[in-house]
């Protein structure tokens, strides 16, 4: 394998390109209902990228200029196997070739695998997570259990995992609970980062009855608590606040009402290979072809290059009355979110 360092990948704007989001998986063992319907039907095992494939690919993109890589889904850990792709990568934060590695996850499986991560430099992780009450948990993810996912999170601050709490906000539903889980996520030395709802994928319901602004959210918390800007930067979209009151920092990521697309600084790479520059475009590449029928390293970088320079200034996401389809029709768990 040829690794080239100090390749850096600028997109058309300017930007520096070197965060990948990598989709190891569109199943789940969860069924939130902003982001899937209770029946779904997951793509067949040979449209997968195999973890082969995922290595070869990443080593290409770290290749191309890639400093961080985030692996999320559907699940990222009910992938079978998932831990020798992340040894792999491991290997390069070793080699110093990749900063570093984080997940995202929905914290079913951390009891089982929250020390393997550790022991694979992967040192913090987010975990979504909506609200503290057991029964409404069991009803925004389906098929969830608070319990397991609180005893997961607890083994990996036992393992020296930092953790983020990623939280979307939803109106009518978990709004009230919002102060208490920032609560919860500051005394548990947690930072908490809360979402707006992004109109993906045709779930089972109508989005706008529980799309909730964040401004509005941020007017609320700032009658309860003092709210200081800071230029707190973990190389996502997230603006972040510090509580005065709980000495703990909080995130917005607000795609809908505010554009934050002008520092966008990554790219996605979904299970089945395909690479979206943008997570509210339909433009992509294939690079899953290419892989199969064998194009070497040099070919599938041109691929990378040619489609980072179609990366467009920003996303056409709307949700308001009018408008209450699925801008995008691809799920979230299939691109990662
Ligand atoms: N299963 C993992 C998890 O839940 O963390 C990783 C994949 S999940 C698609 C990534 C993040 O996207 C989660 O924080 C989830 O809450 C969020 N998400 C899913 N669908 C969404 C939507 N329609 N709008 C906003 N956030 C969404
Ligand atoms: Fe699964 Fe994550 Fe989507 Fe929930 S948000 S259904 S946990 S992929």
């Amino acid at each position: 394998m040829s690794l080239v360092g100090n390749n850096r990948i600028i997109d058309p704007f300017e930007r520096e390109i070197d965060y990948l989001r990598v989709s190891v998986t569109d199943r789940c063992d969860f069924r939130c209902v902003y982001c899937m319907s209770e029946n779904m039907t997951f793509l067949p095992k040979n449209d997968l990228l195999t973890l082969e494939e995922l290595d070869r690919l990443c080593s290409v993109f770290i290749s191309c200029g890639i400093k961080r890589i985030r692996l999320t889904g559907g699940e990222p850990l009910v992938r079978k196997n998932l831990m020798w792709f992340i040894s792999r990568l491991s290997g390069y934060v070793d080699s110093g070739h990749l900063d570093e590695i984080t997940l995202t996850t929905n914290g079913s499986q951390l009891m089982k695998y929250a020390e393997d991560l550790a022991k694979n430099n992967i040192k913090r992780i987010n975990v979504s997570l909506d609200t503290l009450n057991e029964e409404l948990f069991s009803k925004i993810t389906r098929w969830g259990n608070l319990p397991k996912v609180l005893d997961g999170i607890k083994v990996a601050q036992k393992a020296g995992i930092k953790i983020k709490i990623n939280t979307v906000a939803l109106k009518n539903i978990n709004d009230k609970e919002i102060p208490k889980i920032i609560e919860w996520a500051h005394n548990g030395g947690m930072d908490i980062t809360v979402i707006e709802t992004m109109p993906m994928g045709d779930i089972d319901g109508d989005r706008t009855e529980h799309y909730l602004p964040l401004s509005g959210l941020r007017s609320t918390l700032e009658e309860k608590y003092t709210l200081n800007d800071i230029p707190y930067k973990t190389g996502g979209p997230a603006r972040y606040v510090e509580i005065k009151e709980t000495g703990g920092v909080l995130g917005f990521i607000t795609p809908l009402s505010h554009n934050f697309c002008e520092s966008c600084n990554r790219i996605r790479v979904t299970c089945t290979g395909t690479l979206y520059m943008c997570l509210g475009q339909e433009d992509a590449a294939d690079l899953l072809t290419p892989i199969r029928q064998g194009a070497d390293d040099n070919s599938i970088k041109n691929v990378i290059y040619e489609a980072i320079s179609r990366k467009p200034k920003g996303h056409d996401f709307i949700i308001d009355r009018k408008h209450n389809k699925p801008s995008i029709s691809r799920f979230m768990s299939v691109t990662g979110g």
